[in-house]
């Protein structure tokens, strides 16, 4: 027996359809002619979300499968023919790769995964990496899709939730799905660990409204209810669903660093910083305050007008308040280092102060000031003279410790919301893909 990983990436388009999920979807169809069974479920693997270059969310995808020797032929002819039928190659943002590798993955191959999580790769190197394990691999046009297609083969889903994706066929173009939404809110209150279905006022927040073939998903931590939760909504036109394991909402793509020296564009990170400037908004409804870390190096955070509610609890924050923050490092949108935050916990709050009059030391009455270094007098009876100083007060602060997070409707696909438990694995002896509804 032999085992096949069989990997593909960048094949939808943001404007034009797909979804390269779903070609998986079709995939695990085609495939399961072949004397050959699935050795793990089907993987849904989100790479860096800052990749200029990025298709949709970034997504690629791996099958793993045990089967006869000499399968491979057939595998890829398969594979390359759905690639062929499905990937947008229209758009110059879509460039299809796939890789195939017999056996065990290497260490090389996590390593990629994680880089790429991180960083921006180099086409060349991630090949070389490929070229020495013997894998196949395929790419069409600039072939930029053979760095998420190896990265999957690598992915390290130790941490992981699922998503359950409905589709309908790749023909169907309409932005509009016919889901009943009340069905949805009632399967997000019977399966408590799903999580991402509706926002706080009950409308959908899990499905698409872009030309693509899926027609929901839905995330969950166990496998089960994630799919269960899915068989419950009622939805027009199902041709097809895949039960995934994916790395979404694990917070695979930060990077915690000690200290802000340590920030490359284009990366994901944590650290710890001291408030240095009161929170503002600019132009656009954005919300900047400045940083600086123990070693007196500075950055710009920033929280975007589509984040909405989390902009608002961060206006109370102020210089002197210690945080630990999460984002993703942009360096192009003003000068120095902004970091796009995902999230915010604040470790400490600083002790805010204001001044006000003190109560006249003979009367008790209120006193005021009688200008500029002119001291106090009081009000009621005009005693002026020593015990007047101003006084003191600590000012009660409108944000508590604790995390601070954007709505739903703002989370990125593997932002870890604090709601999701610890991470464990759980039994399943379901199918993962299936024609028709689940
Ligand atoms: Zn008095």
């Amino acid at each position: 027996m032999t085992i096949y990983h069989v990997a593909v990436d960048s094949t939808d388009s943001a404007t034009l359809g797909m979804c390269t999920t779903y070609l998986g979807a079709v995939l695990l169809d085609r495939l399961s002619e072949l004397p050959m069974e699935l050795l793990s479920p089907p993987e849904l693997v989100r790479l860096n979300p800052n990749v200029p270059w990025k298709t949709r969310g970034n997504g690629a995808f791996c099958l793993r499968y045990e089967g006869e020797e000499g399968l491979l032929d057939e595998i890829l002819f398969i594979a390359e023919n759905v690639i062929w039928d499905l990937s947008v190659f229209e758009d110059p943002q879509t460039n299809p790769g796939l890789v195939i590798l017999k056996g065990q993955v290497p260490t090389s191959f996590r390593d990629i995964y994680h880089r790429a999580l991180h960083e921006i790769l180099d086409l060349d190197a991630v090949k070389e990496v490929g070229n020495s394990a013997n894998a196949f691999m395929k790419g069409w046009k600039n072939e930029r899709g053979l760095i998420g297609a190896l990265a999957a083969v690598g992915a390290d889903l130790s941490l992981h939730t699922y998503e359950a994706m409905l589709y309908r066929p790749a023909a169907v173009k309409d932005r509009k799905r016919q889901v009943d939404a009340k069905t949805l809110r009632e399967a997000s209150k019977r399966y408590p660990s799903t999580f991402f279905n509706v926002d706080a006022a009950g409308n959908p927040v899990c499905i698409p409204h872009s030309p693509c073939p899926v027609i929901l998903g839905i995330r969950g931590i166990d496998p089960s209810d994630t799919l269960e939760a899915s068989r419950m909504v009622k939805a027009d036109g199902i041709e097809r669903w895949v039960l995934w394991k994916t790395n979404q909402h694990t917070d695979a793509h930060i990077e915690y660093v000690k200290d802000l020296t340590s920030l490359r564009p284009f990366s994901s990170i944590s650290t710890e910083v001291t408030i240095s400037s009161p929170p503002v908004y600019r132009e656009g409804g954005h919300l900047f305050f400045d940083v600086i870390d123990p070693q007196g190096n500075t950055a710009t955070c920033a929280a975007y007008e589509p984040t909405k509610g989390f902009r608002k609890n961060l206006t109370a924050l102020a210089p002197g308040d210690k945080l630990r923050v999460w984002g993703s490092v942009r360096s192009e949108d003003v000068p120095g280092i902004t970091i796009n935050l995902e999230k915010v916990e604040v470790r400490e709050l600083a002790i805010l102060k204001t001044l006000s009059n003190p109560r006249c030391p003979k009367c008790g009455g209120p006193t005021e000031s009688m200008g500029r270094d002119q001291g106090l007098r009081c009000k009621r009876c005009g005693f002026r003279g020593a015990g007047m100083e101003p006084v003191e007060n600590i000012m009660e602060r409108e944000v508590k410790p604790g995390l601070i997070e954007p709505p739903p409707d703002a989370w990125r696909h593997l932002f870890r919301p604090s709601c999701l438990p610890a991470n464990k694995e759980r039994e399943y002896a379901g199918s993962w893909w299936g024609s028709g509804a689940p």
